[in-house]
């Protein structure tokens, strides 16, 4: 089956029971047990719901894993997957991980006695560097960001597999649809639902897929154990998303290539970051893992002043700190995902003040772009440097 087929057919695409077209509400927290001595399927909702199962089921397929778990955000899926490690356990974690992520390893999970070594994945030198005797594992999240480096996931896999290593990947920004982690020999995907494959900017949601049995047992006791599950209403509508993430990437990426390369010619536009261009660094190697390359890219209009000023002019996309949406949204890394962050190692990462992330959407790209022009156009009588960037640094 190929990847539009099975978004609907890769498990049951109808109720059993009923023949219902969609997915049942199972909105139960426990089930009746007709023999005590021989429980049924479903017990209590934190366990185990039909609802949250048949999703569960939809993203172990699509990912080409053995079990997919739910959970109630993509942090929690996150949090969850890292309970695997114990005390005295050190991971190697990619340097531009999701702002949340880096957040709990240092301020939550460091508390655990897990350390954490933060390295630029897209060097395999870089990261064999950083592996001691104690190191369990490797997370990488790529494209990362908001500059959007490439990491080879396929050599990572057999660098860990040669020290006998866990590879955990945030598969937000691609999805199954363009880049399969497990495949190129991941152990653990992950994903913040709430992005692309809920895509209608309506739920909070986590997955995760193991690439065997053994580590999905090991999840499932965690995710009961903790209890961070997605609930069966949520459930429901990231599988009511989950249905159209082909149609709506297929889209959404036309649009970010349309607007990438348009940018990349403006004269108010001093860079574009989108692995879709031949000039990004990671473009082959992308070209390579994966089958596309999204919809999400940013550019660097030169300053905070004018960053505020195309963001007071757009009247398209929407203001806001998500991505993967029907909406095309635009948000300002610098006080958004990355404002926790130190202004030098910030700027060091390419994460300026004139930065700007773009997750393209399903609107028309031309009435996009001429939105985007309009307020391009009325930069021109801001200077690329403001004075407080001129004089950083010295
Ligand atoms: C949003 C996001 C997360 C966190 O997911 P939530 O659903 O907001 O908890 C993790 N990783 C990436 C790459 C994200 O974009």
């Amino acid at each position: 089956m190929k990847f539009a087929t099975k978004l609907l057919h890769g498990t049951s695409c109808f109720d059993p029971a009923t023949g219902a077209a969609s997915t049942p509400i199972y909105q139960a927290s426990t089930f009746h047990q007709a023999d005590l001595d021989r429980p049924g399927a479903f017990d209590y909702s934190r366990s185990g719901n039909p609802t949250r199962q048949a999703l569960e089921d939809a993203i172990a397929v699509l990912e080409g894993g053995e079990r997919g778990f739910a959970f109630a955000s993509g942090m929690a899926a996150i949090s969850s997957v890292f309970m695997l490690f114990s005390a005295g356990d050190h991971i190697v974690v990619a340097e531009d991980v999701y702002g949340g992520t880096y957040r709990f390893l240092t301020k939550v999970l460091s508390r655990m006695n897990i350390d954490v070594t933060f390295v630029d994945t897209t060097s395999l030198a870089e990261v064999e560097k950083a592996i001691t005797p104690c190191t369990r594992g490797i997370y990488l999240e790529t494209p990362s960001n908001p500059t959007l480096k490439v990491t080879d996931i396929a050599a990572i896999c057999r660098l860990a597999r040669s020290n006998n290593l866990l590879v955990i990947v945030d598969n937000t920004f691609l999805t199954p649809y363009y880049q399969r982690p497990l495949e190129l020999g991941a152990d653990i995907v992950i994903h913040s639902a709430t992005k692309f494959i809920g895509g209608h900017s309506d739920v909070v949601a986590g997955l995760a897929v193991t690439r065997d049995k053994e580590l999905g047992e090991q999840l499932y006791f965690i995710q009961n154990g903790m209890g961070a599950v997605l609930g069966a209403q949520d459930s429901w509508l990231v599988m009511r998303g989950l249905k159209s993430l082909k149609a709506r990437l297929d889209v959404s990426t036309r649009t970010a290539d349309k607007i990438a390369r348009w940018l990349a010619g403006h004269p108010e536009v001093k860079k574009v970051y989108y692995t879709g261009l031949e000039q990004h660094p990671g473009h082959l190697l992308q070209a390579r893992q994966a089958s596309g390359h999204g919809a999400v890219l940013s550019f660097d209009v030169g300053s905070r002043e004018r960053a505020k000023a195309l963001f007071d002019r757009v009247t398209l996309p929407i203001v806001a700190v998500s991505l993967g949406a029907v909406e095309t949204i635009l948000s300002y890394p610098a006080t958004m995902s990355h404002a926790a962050m130190p202004k030098e190692e910030r700027v060091c990462r390419g994460i300026t003040d004139g930065l700007i992330r773009l997750s393209a959407g399903l609107e028309d790209a031309d009435d996009l772009i001429h939105d985007l022009e309009q307020a391009l156009n009325s930069l021109e009588n801001l200077s690329f440097e403001s004075k407080e960037e001129a004089y950083s640094g010295t």
